[in-house]
């Protein structure tokens, strides 16, 4: 079956002499995430309006999915086209839209009418008018509010004559691909995958990196993470996943600082392995799932030290989010359910009984003295550990 979306986005429509960039990165994701779901398709960019047209046998459904989904989109709406701008057919193509997307016609309606092409004979108020008499003479059933209707009715009169009234919300955004690319710290819990989808949604590629310790933590957790960056994916595109094997620099900070420390010092080496990862793979920053307070290092004072390791900009999204709205988000990105399953994540292991809340930069730098002379070879054996698992979205 043929269809044809038209598109709104919001931001990039203020975005002056660039507008093209991002109307061209959205028209490109579009494109890529209907390929990939090989639905035919044409993408129309002009005047400020982008459609979509496509063929498929799947449900109209499974097209406004895919393209609601699509960071950047605001609202998709399934437009009718009439191709001759007589009234007569507008007329029979509005009348023919009614019988096409409603049964039931309880409900109140305000027909809007555009009018890019002013040459068309009509004024907007006579087509609105017009239109509003024959629908009420098709459809008895229907009432016009103009104030507070259920449904506005849009004509739009362009190079042909769109009409459509039904709005399905979108994820917004920027499109992907306008903002560079960043490394996610992404573990198995809540917050970290919801942290990367929220940059991601401000146009910015991702790839991830996670921090495993076998034997301490098992496959099933690993798993657990590859699962977390292919939903993901589904928004993101295509992550390219580094598991680093953290194990032995875990124990080498273990044997040698006190243990009231270790998480903020094993964070600050995830930190700075991160950001060697992020280098070598063209990224612009790191993404955490941090956010003030929530455990004891995230407080103000532990996030300073976390910060202190790393010398490329780091994005905490979620930073100032308490921890309902975060599973909200979660929820509604679908990484929820995955998150929850039980397994450990390698920081569970080594956690102290009474971690410090209050930890101080120069106290830590002196404790991580220890371990000059030893953790060298172990971060280049961490780093030489990275295995990359492709996720394609
Ligand atoms: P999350 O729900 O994302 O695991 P959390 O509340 O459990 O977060 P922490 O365990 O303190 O918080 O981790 C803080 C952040 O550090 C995480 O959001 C994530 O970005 C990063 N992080 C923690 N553990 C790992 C890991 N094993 N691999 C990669 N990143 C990690
Ligand atoms: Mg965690």
């Amino acid at each position: 079956m043929k269809s044809i979306f038209l598109l709104k986005y919001a931001e990039i429509g203020i975005k002056g002499k660039n507008r093209h960039v991002f109307e061209e990165a959205l028209c490109k994701q579009i494109r890529n995430r209907l390929n990939k779901n090989k639905i035919s398709n044409k993408i129309i960019n002009e005047r400020g309006r982008i459609y979509v047209e496509t063929e498929t046998e799947e449900p109209v459904s499974t097209v406004t999915d895919i393209i609601k989904n699509t960071f950047g989109v605001t609202a998709v709406c399934e437009v009718k086209v009439v191709e001759s701008k007589e009234w007569e057919a507008i007329r029979d193509g509005v009348v023919e839209y009614m019988k096409e997307q409603y049964s039931d016609y309880h409900f109140s309606f305000k027909v809007k009418c555009r009018r890019s092409d002013k040459n068309f004979k009509m004024e907007s108020p006579e087509v609105c008018m017009e239109a509003g008499h024959v629908l009420l003479e098709e459809f008895p059933d229907l009432t016009v509010d103009v104030h507070n209707p259920d449904t506005f009715i849009w004509i739009e009169v362009r190079d042909k004559v769109y009409i459509y009234s039904k709005v399905i919300k979108g994820i917004a955004g920027m499109p992907l691909g306008t903002n560079g690319k960043s490394m996610l710290l992404l573990s198995g819990g809540i917050d970290s995958p919801v942290a990367g989808y929220m940059i991601a949604r401000r146009g910015v590629y991702i790839d991830a990196v996670y921090f495993h310790a076998p034997p301490y933590t098992s496959d099933r957790a690993k798993q657990k993470v590859v699962d977390l960056a292919t939903k993901l994916s589904k928004y993101t595109g295509m992550i390219n996943l580094h598991v680093i094997n953290f194990t032995d620099i875990q124990m080498c900070i273990y044997e040698e600082c006190p243990h009231d420390e270790l998480t903020i010092i094993m964070r600050r080496y995830m930190m700075k392995i991160a950001e060697d990862i992020a280098k070598k793979n063209d990224c612009l920053a790191l993404i955490t799932g941090e956010s003030i307070g929530q455990v004891a290092s995230q407080t103000a004072m532990s996030l300073a030290c976390t910060d202190a390791a790393a010398t490329m900009p780091v994005y905490r999204p979620l930073i100032g989010f308490d921890k309902q709205d975060i599973i909200d988000i979660s929820k509604d990105i679908d990484t929820y359910e995955t998150s929850i399953l039980p397994y450990e994540d390698c920081c569970t292991i080594f956690v102290a009984k009474h971690p410090v809340t209050k930890p101080v930069l120069s106290a830590i730098e002196k404790s991580e003295e220890n371990l000059v002379g030893k953790i060298e070879k172990l971060y280049e054996e961490a780093l030489a550990s990275d295995e990359v698992i492709r996720i394609h979205g």
